[in-house]
């Protein structure tokens, strides 16, 4: 048996910047195309000549590039089926429109918007589904063809059955059946002469040869009208299969209240692509065995369409915080220290001119930090707190140790021993430690809690064999704020309390 040529396409209109929504879909499609060893192409839907924009074509190019998806034919790539942007191929759609025309299977419709609304909101009224009535349906050809040549604005609609019904097997959703009696005959050209979406969708992914289309659920309502389409021009519909929607926890459409949704902001706050790729191919697909943490490849080696559930997608922040900390960690810390860095260096803690010794200090810090964050972007302020030493701004509950009589006893005592010690390390702590206790009697939490927040200022925080060297390596380096070394941090803190 002939194994099908697959061929996908992802066919955004650049009207704004891509959200997760859109992503997940492009997604989608990519790992199907790639895990069938199919085509995988890239259409700019840009006939909405007003909304659309070549900035958010770039932008768009950019953000899918950044997620990891790639396209063997496209607008920056070219191909054989090209042009790949609707805005060059008006001129096919215009041949079409005249044999659609010419066979009867459309004809122009002269109706004013003014009188389709007011139709409109009769049939809303009246309680119906507003649907066109077919008023010009019945103007004979050469009447019309005079009033075109007179110079009146027509669209051109495609002449449907306009009852009885259509079935097609949806590969996520199963039969779905419509009652075209509801779906009216859908304009295929503008009166200003673009294409109207659904027409232009039909023709390309006919003539580029599209095996299956996957795309979200708001389109379903489109599909009888695309089938209808594709009969009349005489292809073939190929598959389709609609992704639901993408909600929020509320279940309500996921949107700015929720938090981020444009991809170029997960990225700016500093989640990794592979991170967010892993959590939009979670979105309504469960990876076989259940696992959660997966590389693109594995993902599109193991994604199955029909496995796709038809109930809609909740996009959880935590999930996802959760599986980019799981590949944050999987990075080196040399590539944790990288990422950091901008953010770092944008919040004022980091130089412009990064040493080499710069570099190894910040790769120990993003090594010790990185349970600790969600996402880049969260850095700045866990190495704000290294930074910072002020006792007089300790946390109550910190101050509320120190006040303790041992505390004091504990503290004088680190100092008077920290301020003999030249090369002070988290060994050199631990000898400390143990003398402390000695000479005072102090052990456990009386000892190490004043320790803590003598070197700290906090009562929790990074367990101190991987602040120490931090904070004493840091104390050599040139940062926009002075790092103060362990002998300093203890010596202000015994100030204070006396
Ligand atoms: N340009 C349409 C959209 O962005 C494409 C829909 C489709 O995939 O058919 O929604």
């Amino acid at each position: 048996m002939m194994m099908e040529n697959i061929r996908i396409r992802f066919a955004p209109s650049p009207t704004g910047f891509i959200h997760v929504g859109n992503a997940r879909t492009a997604l989608f499609n990519w790992l199907f195309a790639r895990q069938q060893g199919g085509t995988f192409i890239l259409r700019i839907e840009d006939t909405d000549l007003e909304r659309s924009a070549v900035e958010y074509e770039k932008k768009l190019i950019e953000d899918l590039k950044w997620l990891g998806l790639d396209w063997d034919e496209g607008p920056d790539r070219g191909g054989n089926f090209g042009p790949y942007r609707q805005s060059l191929r008006l001129e096919i759609y215009k041949t079409y429109t005249q044999r659609l025309l010419k066979e009867g299977k459309a004809y122009y419709c002269f109706c004013t918007p003014e009188e389709l609304e007011t139709e409109r909101k009769k049939a809303i009224a009246s309680g119906k589904m507003p649907v066109y009535s077919g008023k010009c349906r019945s103007i004979p050809k050469d009447e019309s063809l005079r009033r075109i040549e007179a110079g009146e604005q027509a669209a051109v609609r495609l002449r449907t059955p306009g009852n009885g019904s259509l079935t097609y097997i949806d590969l996520v959703r199963g039969k779905i059946e419509f009652d075209l009696g509801l779906v009216g005959d859908p304009v295929l050209v503008r009166s200003s002469g673009l294409p109207a979406y659904n027409y232009a969708v039909v023709i390309d992914d006919s003539l580029m040869e599209v095996t299956h289309v996957i795309r979200g659920e708001d389109h379903i309502s489109n599909t009888p009208r695309q089938i209808l389409t594709y009969k009349a021009l005489g292809f073939s519909p190929p598959h389709f299969a609609h992704l639901s929607m993408v909600m929020g926890k509320d279940n309500t459409r996921l949107s700015k209240r929720h938090g981020a949704t444009a991809v170029g902001q997960f990225k700016k706050d500093g989640i990794l692509s592979s991170a967010l790729f892993n959590y939009l191919a979670l979105l309504g697909w469960t990876p076989p065995g259940g696992r959660e943490i997966l590389t693109r490849k594995e993902l599109a080696e193991t994604f199955v369409l029909k496995k796709v559930s038809r109930s809609s997608a909740i996009f959880d922040y935590d999930k996802l915080h959760w599986i980019n900390r799981q590949h944050m960690q999987k990075l080196t810390s040399r590539q944790q220290a990288e990422l950091a860095y901008p953010y770092l260096k944008d919040s004022g803690l980091m130089p412009e001119v990064m040493s080499d010794a710069h570099w190894i200090w910040l790769e120990r810090v993003a090594a010790s930090l990185i349970q600790r964050v969600n996402r880049f972007s969260d850095f700045p302020a866990q190495v704000a707190m290294i930074f910072d030493f002020s006792p007089q701004d300790m946390e109550h509950e910190a101050k509320e140790e120190l006040r303790k009589d041992t505390a004091f006893r504990v503290i004088k005592l680190f100092n008077e021993k920290i301020s003999q010690i030249k090369e002070f390390d988290f060994d050199k702590f631990a000898v400390v430690a143990k003398e402390i206790k000695t000479e005072t009697g102090c052990k456990g939490k009386d000892l190490y809690h004043p320790l803590r927040i003598a070197l700290t200022t906090r009562g929790s925080g990074l367990d101190l064999d991987k602040f120490i060297p931090i904070v004493e390596q840091g104390a050599k380096l040139d940062f926009p704020v002075t790092m103060k070394n362990c002998a300093q941090r203890v010596s202000e803190v015994l100030d204070f309390l006396e």
